[in-house]
């Protein structure tokens, strides 16, 4: 099932770790069909921010940003699926949760722009999906496991 296990990174940040949306995310990811397959309940210290949001360091919101992140808890994740870091951008929605359309994770359960309750990898750039987990996550912590459930995801699974 080798065109099933692209794999993704996705994080609660802080303020959907404080508004107890941990297992809203989780489940809606599960609902869709994708398996998770690495999860750490963790704190993001000063210089894993600045490396995680390196391609904005030059903006303005940036320290914002870096004080947002590490201001409490986050679960990181990674996700496996069918082009999976393109299918949770779409579940995510936009960037700004204003805007975001109902129906997408941060359409539905957020209202700003930068509390905007969840990270997850950008599909239009090149390999993000990688340096991310490999950022986050060391290979041993990732769990290769099959999904029974996979047989009725995909029709070729
Ligand atoms: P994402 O990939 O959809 O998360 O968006 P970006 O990679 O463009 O930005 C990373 C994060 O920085 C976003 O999720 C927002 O939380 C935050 N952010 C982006 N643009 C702005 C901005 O103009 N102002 C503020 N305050 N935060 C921003
Ligand atoms: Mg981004």
């Amino acid at each position: 099932m080798s065109h099933h296990d692209e794999r993704t990174f996705v994080m609660v940040k802080p303020d959907g770790v404080q508004r107890g949306l941990i297992g809203e995310i989780v489940g809606r990811l599960e609902d869709k069909g994708l398996k998770m397959v690495g999860g750490k309940f963790m704190q993001i210290d000063e210089a894993l921010a600045h490396e995680h949001y390196g391609e904005h360091e030059d903006k303005p919101f940036f320290e914002g940003l870096v004080e947002f992140i590490t201001s409490g808890p986050v679960f990181a994740m990674v996700w496996e699926g069918a082009d999976a870091t393109r299918q949770v951008r779409q579940m995510m929605g936009a960037t700004d949760a204003k805007e975001a359309a109902p129906g997408t994770i941060r359409g539905d359960l957020g209202n700003d722009l930068g509390h905007n309750v969840i990270h997850g990898s950008d599909h239009e750039d090149e390999g993000a999906n990688e340096r991310e987990i490999a950022l986050f996550f060391d290979e041993d912590e990732l769990v290769d496991w099959d999904a029974d459930a996979a047989t009725w995801v995909y029709e070729d699974a």
